[in-house]
């Protein structure tokens, strides 16, 4: 590798740090003008928002992820697996941990990497807020091993009631989501729909109705905090149609192998629990080399996405705390803020190469999105900007769609992100509806 180079080393390969190693990949790279390096800890990408879908086994990770490897050939960044553990800022390197392999077996060993823009873009993870039991007894989305995990041990319960022998015990099918965000909103809707669907392909002694109940626990005194209330009492009317309890204005304080207890002392029994109240950064940040972070472990950044006391270092997505307007709010951790940012910093690092000074990034909201399995979509469009259009059906199922289109053609141009879409609804054709191993 050539030492005179620029070297932008970029960490996290997700939403935001693969769209930017994508596209300064193809302006710097192809030319040799830079040296493009993205490090992620996985081998494979598979866009976040499908991760409930995973979870629920509607969608199969190996159909939608991304060989970083191939991504890097094809785009001409170079990747390199390795999980980031601290910064040497003195020395301008990033300090990778060992990587083993699944036996325990080191595979490569520690090393650091030099930059001379470095880009930060490691996401988030679920935020437990220290709450006891939470770590121990639940299951998280963070991860697309993570959801895989969620959807083999639903399966195996419904396996095991299925077979047992003896009458299947109240409760032993029941289910836990703990945030009633997008996030448990969807999940709640797909596994009601997936335990329907199982009981259609042969686990047949199982009668979802009867045998599972679905739980939505929420802090808040509503569901969807995020979206206008009009919406969120449609989703709330949808999921108790479907049969969901929703449970609204119960903080948790413990969750216990047997079931979730709130302040008020009620215990919600359920066999399965998950998770997604709320994100932080990975605690690996906090204070990172003298780095400003906040509470969440986020990168303090500036209007234009610098740390607040690093020129040289950038930060995106989940992981940065990027002021939102003058109330001190920041950006929300969210897919479209991690594409805008992406697209901003990659505008603004080739400016810098040129000489000119970095652009600002202002976080343009284009609404939310909630979609509830094959039951209905409900969301607004353009909050914020002009006054927010509500969108429910068909219309807010295909703007839903195309917000993942808009992810795939940054990563492969329009026509391969058709071809993929057109090649994925023909396999939808030959495949079980949903993952049953
Ligand atoms: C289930 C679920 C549903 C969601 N639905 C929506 C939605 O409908 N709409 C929406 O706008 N947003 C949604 N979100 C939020 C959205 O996914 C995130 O805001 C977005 O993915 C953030 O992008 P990012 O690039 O910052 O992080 P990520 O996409 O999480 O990527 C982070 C990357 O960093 C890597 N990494 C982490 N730590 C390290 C390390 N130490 N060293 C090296 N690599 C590391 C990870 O492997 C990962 O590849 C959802 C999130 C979840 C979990």
């Amino acid at each position: 590798m050539d030492q005179a180079r620029h070297q932008i080393v970029i960490v996290g390969g997700g939403s935001a740090g693969l769209e930017l190693a994508t596209t300064l990949g193809r302006k710097l790279g192809k030319k040799k003008l830079a040296d493009v390096i993205l490090i992620d800890a996985s081998r494979t990408h598979i866009w976040k928002p499908l991760l409930h879908e995973v979870a629920a086994g509607t969608l199969d990770s190996a159909e939608d992820e991304l060989e970083y490897l191939a991504q890097a050939r094809w785009c001409n960044f170079r990747y390199r697996l390795g999980r980031m553990t601290g910064l040497d800022r003195e020395r301008q390197e990033v300090c990778l941990a060992p990587t083993l392999n699944e036996e325990g077996v080191e595979i490569i060993p520690e090393r650091r990497f030099h930059y001379d823009t470095l880009v930060m873009a490691v996401g988030s993870l679920s935020n437990d807020f220290g709450i006891r039991g939470v770590k121990q007894n639940c299951l998280f989305l963070d991860t697309t091993a993570q959801a895989e995990r969620f959807q083999r041990k639903l399966l195996d319960c419904m396996l095991k009631a299925h077979t047992q022998g003896t009458p299947i015990v109240q409760g032993q099918l029941d289910l836990a989501i703990v945030g009633a965000g997008a996030t448990g909103v969807e999940l709640a809707a797909q596994i009601h729909h997936v335990t329907r669907k199982l009981a259609n392909y042969g686990l047949d002694t199982i009668d979802p109705d009867k045998h599972i109940r679905l739980h939505l626990i929420e802090a808040g005194p509503r569901i969807l905090p995020a979206l206008p209330e009009r919406l969120s009492q449609a989703a709330e009317r949808e999921l108790v149609r479907l049969g969901v309890t929703v449970h609204v204005n119960q903080r948790v304080v413990e969750i216990s192998k047997a079931g979730v207890i709130t302040i008020e002392g009620k215990i919600i029994p359920a066999a399965m629990k998950v998770w997604a109240a709320g994100i932080k950064a990975p605690d690996f940040l906090k204070d990172i080399a003298g780095l400003e972070t906040n509470r969440l472990n986020q990168l303090v950044v500036t209007q234009n996405l610098q740390t607040t006391r690093d020129a040289r270092i950038f930060a995106i997505g989940d992981c940065a705390a990027c002021p939102l307007d003058d109330t001190g709010k920041t950006v929300p951790p969210r897919a479209q803020a991690a594409h805008q940012e992406a697209s901003t910093l990659a505008r603004t690092i080739l400016r810098q190469l040129k000489g000119l000074p970095p652009l600002d990034y202002h976080y343009r909201d284009y609404g939310s999105l909630v979609a509830m399995g094959h039951y209905s979509t409900v969301g607004n469009l353009m909050g914020g900007l002009m006054r927010s259009m509500m969108v429910s059906g068909l219309t807010a199922r295909f703007v839903y769609l195309y917000l993942y289109k808009m992810h795939q053609a940054a990563l492969y141009g329009w026509p391969r992100a058709i071809l993929i879409t057109l090649l994925r609804f023909l396999r939808r054709g030959v495949d079980p509806q949903i993952k049953l191993h």
